[in-house]
């Protein structure tokens, strides 16, 4: 099975096939059609399973099915990631999947100033890709909200929590502009009692997947 089989947007297809990806891996061959579907996913996988585009694939592919105008500090899709460096290489991931569609992706991280992370708010933008803190800021500021976010991606979830963010994570999970009807995607190494917690906390009937 390859990514032809897959319900994909032509374009994000081609982009995926031309960044080298041409055999899915086991992560990727079950939540693509999961998140496709709308279904909320659980998803327990390591680094280098691929998770990064089984969420990025049927998230970008959905928001062009489904176009919605942008409007600034807005997003349609919010990925949360521990680290800094996870949410750059998210971000660029993003970027080789989304090239050539009109899709605009903006990463908001904390330690760096920030003037120079509001892209989001002056240009709008469909995915946000941040760190749990430097989304908080945003958020009380009133610079981010979550009115038109359809997608919500906790990625690393295990580390977020080891790291402290657990109530960061509440705060913004919980927050008054989140949409009731938001699909929200969980990843996690490993799958604790309080990650099962968290699971049960933000999660609608899910599809529990472990590789
Ligand atoms: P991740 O687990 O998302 O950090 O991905 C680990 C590495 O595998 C990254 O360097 C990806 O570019 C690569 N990768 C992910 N999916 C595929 C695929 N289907 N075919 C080839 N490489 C892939």
């Amino acid at each position: 099975r390859n990514f032809e089989h897959a319900e994909l947007r032509d374009i994000i297809r081609e982009n995926v096939t031309k960044s080298g990806y041409t055999v899915p891996t086991p992560i990727q061959k079950v939540s693509i059609p999961v998140i496709a579907a709308g279904r909320d996913l659980m998803a327990c996988a390591q680094t280098g399973s691929g998770k990064t585009a089984a969420f990025l694939v049927p998230i970008l592919s959905k928001l062009l099915d489904d176009p919605q105008d942008l409007e600034f500090g807005k997003p349609q899709a919010v990925i949360v990631s521990p680290t800094r460096e996870l949410a750059i290489q998210i971000f660029s991931e993003a970027r080789k999947f989304a090239f050539e569609s009109y899709l605009k992706i903006s990463i908001v991280y904390g330690g760096t100033s920030f003037k120079h992370q509001n892209e989001c708010i002056t240009k709008g933008c469909h995915v946000l890709i941040a760190t749990p803190g430097r989304l908080l800021d945003f958020v009380d500021r009133t610079f981010i909200t979550f009115e038109d976010t359809r997608f919500v991606v906790l990625d690393e979830a295990d580390r977020m929590l080891d790291m402290g963010f657990s109530e960061s994570m509440r705060k913004f999970m919980n927050h008054q502009t989140m949409r009731p009807e938001h699909q929200t995607l969980m990843f996690s190494a490993t799958f604790p009692e309080e990650i099962q917690r968290l699971a049960g906390e933000f999660l609608k009937s899910y599809v529990f997947v472990t590789i």
